[in-house]
């Protein structure tokens, strides 16, 4: 493979994770020049079945966002002051976010180190009768311990909500995230394993009745209980109502809040019909990035974070734990001197300004926060990288962990935009 200067630069914009090309193209095409509808139309269907196919999930609807996929199952939870949550403090923000606006008492679970998911050990010591949901992530992709936390839920009477976000073409005991908790939420922002145009979101449940709910919200009708009503006479000067509008054929009983529209485009589910459809293209390009990145990792003393036996890593982020007195931050600032774009993902959630106003502490959680603050280190693993690029993120990597001379490998080309 020939290089060009765009090998030659590292610094891949991230939202461009994701790759895009001519079938992609002609899907969006096909849907403009038909006379179908934009929206709530087939291609939806389609995409939601499909999707519900590869994941094993009995149900599954899009939604806008993976953020809206959470803010939907953590409505669903029906949550109460007095209520406890327990959730990760290794993911995006949005994992926990949509806890703010409700009155539940969060606790945060520590992680384990050799996977950054949650600790299923500290999981048991934070359970009990108000316990209503554990909330997780499965961190990069790499499945969590979802036999144990569902058990440890299920014993306590608590739901389990799975953040998906990255764990799309991972595969657990045979099983897929999607299909190991109470409620599932996807993501398909540019920068995840599929995308539907830059955003989009999925959820996916075994219950009917949460999936009438998030149907119900999704599309501009109420939350609330319903009893079917006897069917009203349409006025006579309006017969065109005569039909079934569902808002009139049932009596509200109980109203738990409002609805709200985050119904995906027929367009992006015909983009999202032909990614899911790449997806095991995308999974063993990132499998393959991942396999050069551990042999390097492994040779200079750095530790990769891999998946337990039985499971199936789709490498949606790249980890590696640099240990050391300071060597972390060393090799960080040899890789951004040469241009190698790696990152820290994630700042411990209750870490965060908006849970320390609620309290949240330093030491709360000391694995999550010693290995982010002082071994945490994410890598480029995308499919959108060249060979090249590859080969150079793995020179650079080497570079830095054995602390060489890295001037001589430093880019001379602008970064990307
Ligand atoms: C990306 C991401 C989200 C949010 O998804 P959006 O589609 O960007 O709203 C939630 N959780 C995790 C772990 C993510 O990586």
């Amino acid at each position: 493979m020939s290089q060009t200067a765009a090998d030659r630069v590292l610094n891949v914009h991230p939202s461009r994770g994701s790759l895009l090309g001519e079938e992609e193209a002609a899907a969006v095409i096909e849907v403009l020049r038909s006379d179908a509808p934009l929206s709530m139309g087939p291609v939806r269907e389609e995409f939601e079945h499909a999707f519900a196919r590869h994941v094993g999930a009995a149900h599954a609807l899009t939604v806008t966002s993976g953020t809206v996929a959470l803010e939907f199952a953590i409505r669903l939870l029906d949550l109460r002051a007095g209520d406890e949550v327990v959730v990760t403090p290794q993911t995006y923000h949005a994992t926990a976010q949509p806890l703010l606006a409700t009155g539940a008492t969060v606790r945060f679970c520590d992680v384990a180190p050799d996977s950054l998911n949650m600790d299923p050990d500290v999981l048991e010591t934070l359970v009990n009768e108000r316990t209503k949901a554990v909330i997780l992530v499965h961190y990069g992709g790499n499945p969590a311990d979802m036999d144990r936390i569902a058990a440890i839920a299920a014993a306590h009477g608590a739901l389990v909500v799975e953040d998906c976000a990255h764990a799309l073409g991972a595969e657990y005991r045979g099983r897929r995230p999607g299909s190991l908790a109470d409620l599932s939420c996807f993501s398909f922002q540019a920068s995840k394993n599929i995308t539907t145009l830059g955003e989009g979101g999925m959820v996916c449940t075994p219950s009917a009745e949460l999936a009438r709910r998030i149907d119900r919200i999704r599309s501009n009708a109420v939350d609330g209980s319903f009893t079917p009503a006897v069917l009203r006479e349409a006025p006579a000067a309006l017969p065109w109502m005569a039909y079934s509008a569902y808002a009139y054929e049932e009596d509200c009983t109980a109203l738990r809040g409002s609805g709200t529209n985050a119904a995906l485009s027929e367009v992006a589910c015909a983009v999202g019909l032909v990614q899911l459809g790449r997806l095991p293209e995308f999974v063993a390009r990132r499998r393959a990035i991942a396999a050069e990145l551990d042999d390097v990792c492994r040779r200079f003393g750095a530790v990769p974070l891999t998946a337990a036996a039985g499971s199936v890593h789709p490498y949606h982020l790249y980890t590696a734990l640099v240990p050391g007195e300071g060597r972390r931050d060393r090799v960080l600032d040899a890789l951004d001197r040469t241009g190698t774009p790696a990152q820290l993902r994630y700042h411990p959630v209750h870490l965060l300004p908006e849970w320390r106003l609620r309290g949240h502490r330093e030491g709360e959680c000391p694995v999550a926060e010693r290995l982010w603050f002082g071994e945490h280190l994410n890598l480029p693993c995308h499919p959108a990288l060249t060979d090249a690029q590859v080969e150079l993120v793995c020179a650079n990597l080497g570079a830095a962990l054995s602390g060489q001379d890295f001037t001589a490998h430093r880019e001379k080309e602008p970064s990307c935009p």
